[in-house]
């Protein structure tokens, strides 16, 4: 019984296939009938197909075979059997109860006197009329073929009509689908239902082009099922399926709809410009379906296509940021240019929005959490500005608010940031860094605008965390000196225009010196002294910054020899490194070729690095240092406490001395600051730590260093940074006295 379900609905003639044969029934009381019927039928076949006969020796019996098994052709029927119109009931119950239309039916009588009524024939439907005398193979052959010619035809017209049912039926059920996705989802099951084998497919649309571009757009996914289903959402070329890539392209290229044995593509026109596809496969054989149903179908479906508008929603999806489903970079674009419109001097001002250290949290904290934050940031700062603004999402932690110069300046932007942001329950401290510009130069691109304001955030970001930065000529010209600089910079490096400073540090129980900070120091050509601050960030973001450290490392290690042997013992020296040397995975092994080529002991190496090492992959950095550590070399952490620290991060990264930001010592000088300080050395202390304190500048700051508990220092008080000579200079002067 499976094998005829799965059957059932499936015409014979799909190409390809053995012909299904023609099933017919042979219905007589008479056994002699059955067996001179199948000798004249058993082996010939009829247009092309060859017949399959079902026997029942009642009206009865042929009743539960018309139940059970579908697509009979023709009924060869007795007329009399278990009683005088036996027959005539089963011919009833064909089409009255069973309703079976197409079946051709063919009465068979002993004698011409059994004969219905001519009006019972013209109401039943009966196709032939024969005596039993009359039924030689020939004429049964004749007959039939009649028989089977008419059945064929209705059975393609019954299924036309079941198609349409199925196209005003999807019609019905997709007008009632809100939303781009829904409609197309609802679409691949209404192709099933058409094509009449089950199947799993991709939908994929063409969104327009934007009013200001006339470039033609990438084919995006916007349904799709079964083993398509992970590529929802995703541009045709990503589809890990060239073929089928191909097969959509070509659809909506030439507006064709092509079907295949196992697969279809399907082209839905919307209009003389818009359109989109669908490709389906199945693991049976696609029955032929009407071509003209077919097209009716997709243009039908295109139709329904219209009232959720499809592709306003795909242009809709242009302006919105998927993973935050807010405005992105297009669609501030356009507020950009429709604010300039209509004021084109206006009170309103962009803010281009960054968050610091993003990078490390998510590193630290994980993506997931990183991606809440984004969120929080979102919501936050939509709730935050007043009335009329406009925010956007650029990209990674990029937001942009348009707004009134009133409720967005310096001032707002960092208050919407002072209160720590609410993540999975966690109280997490946030800064960020902004450029504003303002929007009234007249009516002047928003995309430029919007290169002024990303130009007034890099400069902020460059001169700290939580800074803000209001786009002017001048800065904008600062960047071109920059510029400059950059290009200057590696020329500078060659001709030999860089040399270090080394500055003291002291330990504080017996006033000794025990070491020394190497500081990268550039003079120009023209003898100004350009400061690290300025210079070092750019030798990082062009790469110089990988050369350059190893030369430094190299020079800071020869220095440190020399001043040895004047000081008649081993310094330290500490070398500051980059995140960007620390993320080349060959650091490690650099650190310790110069090592052996300076001749250095390993432990007379500090390496200073910042929590912003973290940006390389957490786990990669703790590989690099563990790897230093053990082969001697001490790791000290830089500008502990500025940045995010977490204490999980703290705990993981292999460090032996933490580094006291000299913003926390000047804090010394006040009690509130005191506190944090104190506890900055105590948690160091109870994780093994050695502490430096960093910019002690007074005698005062100086004991109160030692009193809460922190041994090491360096600063102003003791020695500046100073060149070979000067530092040799000043150790002979002191004589070993240092406070
Ligand atoms: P840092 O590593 O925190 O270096 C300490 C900075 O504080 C130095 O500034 C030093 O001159 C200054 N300083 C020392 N004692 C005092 C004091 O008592 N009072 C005050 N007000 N300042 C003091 P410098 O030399 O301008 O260096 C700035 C930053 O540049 C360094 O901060 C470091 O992050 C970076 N840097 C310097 N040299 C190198 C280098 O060779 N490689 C790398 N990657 N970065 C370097
Ligand atoms: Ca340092
Ligand atoms: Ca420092």
């Amino acid at each position: 019984m499976d094998e005829l379900l799965v059957l059932e609905g499936e015409p014979g003639d799909v190409a390809g296939l053995m012909p299904m044969p023609w099933r017919i029934l042979v219905v007589d009381d008479d056994a002699d009938v059955h067996e001179v019927t199948a000798f004249a039928l058993g082996s010939i076949s009829i247009l092309g197909r060859p017949l399959e006969l079902l026997h029942a020796h009642s009206a009865g019996q042929a009743g539960k075979i018309l139940d059970n098994v579908a697509e009979i052709a023709v009924v060869l029927l007795d007329v009399v059997m278990e009683s005088e119109d036996a027959g005539l009931q089963l011919v009833k119950l064909v089409r009255n109860d069973r309703r079976l239309d197409s079946t051709r039916i063919i009465l068979r009588t002993g004698q011409a006197g059994q004969a219905p009524e001519a009006e019972t024939i013209a109401r039943y439907d009966i196709n032939d009329y024969k005596t039993k005398s009359e039924l030689t193979q020939a004429r049964l052959f004749t007959s039939l073929t009649t028989a089977l010619r008419s059945y064929d035809q209705l059975r393609r017209l019954e299924r036309s009509r079941q198609g349409l049912e199925i196209i005003v039926n999807a019609s019905n059920q997709l007008n009632a689908k809100p939303g781009l996705r829904a409609f197309a989802e609802g679409l691949l099951t209404q192709i099933t239902a058409l094509i009449g084998v089950e199947s799993e497919g991709v939908i994929c649309a063409v969104p327009l082009p934007l009013d200001n571009d006339s470039a033609p757009r990438e084919p995006r996914i916007v349904a799709a099922s079964g083993r398509f289903t992970p590529f929802t959402e995703h541009r045709l070329a990503e589809l890990n399926d060239a073929r089928i890539a191909a097969a959509l392209a070509t659809a909506l290229h030439d507006r064709r709809t092509t079907i295949e044995r196992f697969s279809a593509t399907f082209f839905f026109p919307k209009s003389d410009e818009e359109g989109f596809a669908a490709f389906v496969e199945t693991t049976q054989p696609i029955p032929e379906v009407d071509r003209d149903l077919i097209d009716v179908f997709c243009s039908n479906i295109a139709l329904c296509a219209k009232n959720v508008d499809l592709v306003a929603e795909l242009r809709r999806d242009a302006f919105v940021d998927r993973q935050l489903g807010m405005p992105n970079r297009t669609a501030l674009l356009v507020e950009l240019n429709r604010r300039i419109q209509i004021d084109p001097h206006g009170k309103d001002v962009l803010a281009i929005i960054d968050i610091d250290q993003f990078a490390t949290i998510n590193d630290i904290l994980g993506h997931h959490y990183g991606d809440l934050l984004l969120r929080t940031t979102a919501v936050h700062l939509g709730e935050f500005f007043g009335a009329g603004k406009f925010v956007a999402r650029l990209a990674g932690d990029a937001f942009a608010v348009v707004g009134d110069r009133d409720a967005l300046n310096p001032e707002s932007i960092q208050r919407c940031f002072s209160d720590p942001f609410e993540v999975m329950g966690i109280r997490q401290p946030i800064s960020a860094c902004a450029g504003l510009v303002a929007l009234d130069r007249g009516s002047e691109p928003g995309a430029e605008y919007l290169k002024d304001g990303y130009l007034a955030m890099k400069r902020a970001k460059d001169s700290g965390l939580a800074q803000t930065m209001v786009f002017s000529n001048d800065l904008a010209s600062d960047v071109r000196s920059r510029a400059r600089l950059l290009h200057s910079l590696r020329s500078a490096y060659e001709s030999g225009q860089f040399f270090l400073a080394y500055q003291p540090q002291i330990d504080l129980i017996d006033d000794r010196l025990v070491g020394a900070e190497a500081l990268l120091r550039w003079r120009a050509a023209d003898g100004t002294m350009i400061p690290p601050a300025r210079f070092i960030p750019i030798a990082e973001k062009s790469g110089l910054i990988v050369d350059m450290g190893r030369w430094l490392l190299r020079e800071a290690l020869l220095a440190r020899q020399r001043l040895s042997a004047a000081a008649t013992f081993e310094l330290r020296m500490a070398v500051n490194v980059s995140p960007v040397q620390v993320r080349r995975p060959d650091f490690a092994n650099m650190v310790i070729e110069v090592l052996r080529e300076t001749a250095t002991p390993a432990s007379a190496l500090e390496i200073e690095i910042t929590e912003s090492v973290a940006i390389a992959g957490l786990d990669a950095v703790i590989g690099q240092f563990e790897a230093l550590r053990r082969y001697g070399v001490t790791v000290a952490l830089d500008d502990f406490g500025t940045g995010y620290s977490s204490l999980s991060y703290l705990d993981r990264l292999p460090i032996d001395s933490l580094k006291i930001d000299r913003s926390f010592v000047l804090a010394l000088e006040c009690d509130q600051g005191e506190r944090i300080t104190r506890t900055i050395v105590v948690l160091g202390r109870e994780m093994g730590l050695r502490l430096i304190a960093e910019g002690v500048e007074s005698l005062a700051l100086r004991d109160k260093v030692v009193e809460i508990g922190c041994h090491e220092a360096q600063g102003y008080l003791f020695g500046r940074p100073m060149n070979e000579r000067e530092f040799i200079d000043w150790f002979t002067q002191r004589q070993g006295k240092f406070a």
